[in-house]
């Protein structure tokens, strides 16, 4: 450090060590492998990450602690700062490079036979990753080139159509080609119910026991459907328990926090939130572009771009919707034989571009589908009590219904047991407030949304 050139290459490395120790081998394999040293300033340290989601995650969950770590050692206040760049090589490959070893094992093989439950076009290199999505979708291709190994179990979870039936047949599919004789069963949760109560029926329930119970990979889709399904939750359990004793992995997806399944056994919830919990977000606009890019790319069909960014402007929901756009357009180009143009595209998509606000969506259904979610009485939210365990649910309620509806804010207060407009702007704003400290609530709106529209539209 003479001179004025500064090292604390040192003081990083011990400090690495120490926080090792401090936390999970997972949770420091996930980010501190994606962490190189870069160099030093005057009382400054400098750190390479490989993106920008990697710099904010970090500086979320450890720049405190790292920074106490410095301290300590050193003696001073040493500022951490990151620089976004790509890694020397040695210690990390990009996620694009795992894509593709993920893909192409070093030995080529003879081209395996595609496995009968899985799809083979949901494969990793057909997922987009955006920082909507990375975690999942590096968690994802971790445990596919080590099952059992890395993250167990692991639980995606995530509204609709924002890819986790694509990641989780992606983590078979790529298993499936790389490993020789690994076990692989994917089934939906709804599917896994329909064959356990049918071995009971048969009294062949040995058999299926023998099934799951036997398999190196296992993948459950949308365990949310397994909610008041008690004997199946104890029958899972108890798969559960066998495979994680043998290391075996299993992995889950689920529409919403593990925490947020009411109708679910203690124990198996927390058997699913003993792993890697990671979740999906709707993606930004950069990556839905990128989206239809690759859609199209597929297609090899000609869409201008500015009919690109037309779509991926108003389609903001999820990529099921995105998709729905895109193939409505090319259905309809195809039929009438008409190129497509931004015309086009505007007339045909009309109906299918973001309209939030629903005129057939009353502050009534809304607040039956808010209590219900919550377990709450529909009196409840229109009533006085101001207990915690109701005056969230009340102003998330409060919150959706000026978020998807045209009632001013005196209306909302009115159907909310006559509140007063500022009431409403409260909640609102606390709301707001809480999405910046929660990042598991904005799902949960959309979620609530979604089936509060779901349910508008049978109504
Ligand atoms: P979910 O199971 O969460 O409801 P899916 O996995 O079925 O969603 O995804 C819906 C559609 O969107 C699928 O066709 C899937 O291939 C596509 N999709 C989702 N996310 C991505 C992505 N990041 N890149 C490319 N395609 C995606
Ligand atoms: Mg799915």
């Amino acid at each position: 450090m003479s001179d004025g050139v500064w090292d604390y290459s040192v003081f990083w490395k011990e400090s690495i060590n120490q926080i090792r120790e401090n936390i999970s081998e997972q949770e420091y394999v996930m980010w501190f492998n994606n962490i190189e040293y870069d160099s030093s300033g005057e009382n400054e340290i400098i750190l390479r990450v490989p993106s920008s989601f990697y710099r904010d995650q970090v500086k979320q969950r450890y720049l405190t602690l790292l920074q106490n770590i410095l301290l300590e050692l050193s003696g001073n206040h040493i500022n951490v700062s990151f620089v976004v760049k790509k890694m020397s090589g040695k210690k990390r490959e990009s996620s694009k490079e795992i894509k593709k070893s993920a893909a192409q094992p070093l030995v080529q093989k003879a081209k395996k036979k595609n496995h009968p439950q899985l799809r083979d076009e949901y494969i990793f290199q057909s997922f987009v990753i955006g920082e909507n999505n990375s975690f999942a979708a590096n968690a994802s291709i971790a445990i596919a080139k080590n099952p059992g190994k890395a993250y167990n179990p692991c639980l995606i979870y995530g509204g609709v159509g924002l890819g986790k039936t694509h990641l989780i047949q992606s983590i078979g599919n790529s298993a499936h080609n790389d490993f020789d004789n690994i076990k692989i069963e994917y089934i939906t949760a709804e599917t896994f119910t329909n064959e356990f109560i049918q071995s009971i029926r048969n009294q062949s329930t040995h058999k299926f026991k023998n099934k799951y119970r036997s398999v190196d990979l296992l993948l459950i889709d949308d365990i949310h459907f397994l909610q008041n399904k008690n004997e199946t939750q104890e029958e899972l359990f108890h798969t559960f328990n066998a495979l994680y004793d043998s290391n075996k992995q299993m992995v889950f997806t689920c529409d919403r926090p593990v925490s947020e399944l009411k109708h679910l056994s203690s124990r198996l919830r927390s058997r699913f939130e003993r792993g890697l919990n990671v979740d999906l977000q709707p993606p930004n606009f950069e990556t839905r572009f990128a989206i239809l890019k690759q859609k199209i790319d597929d297609k090899e069909i000609p869409i201008p771009e500015e009919v690109i960014d037309l779509i991926a402007r108003n389609v903001t929901s999820n990529v099921r919707d995105l998709e729905s756009a895109l193939t409505k357009l090319i259905a309809y180009a195809d039929l009438v034989n008409k190129s497509i143009t931004i015309d086009v595209a505007q007339h045909q998509l009309r109906d299918l571009f973001s309209n939030p606000r629903q005129s057939n969506i009353t502050i009534d259904m809304i607040q039956r589908a808010i209590a219900d979610y919550f377990g709450l009485s529909h009196n409840d939210l229109r009533g006085r009590k101001r207990t915690n365990a109701i005056a969230f649910p009340r102003q998330l309620a409060m919150y959706i219904a000026r978020e998807i509806t045209e009632y001013s804010t005196t209306e909302v207060g009115r159907d909310f047991g006559g509140r007063d407009h500022t009431t409403v702007m409260h909640a609102c704003q606390k709301i707001e407030e809480r999405k910046h400290s929660d990042p598991t609530l904005e799902p949960t709106i959309q979620h609530l949304i979604r089936s509060i529209k779901e349910y508008g539209t049978k109504a």
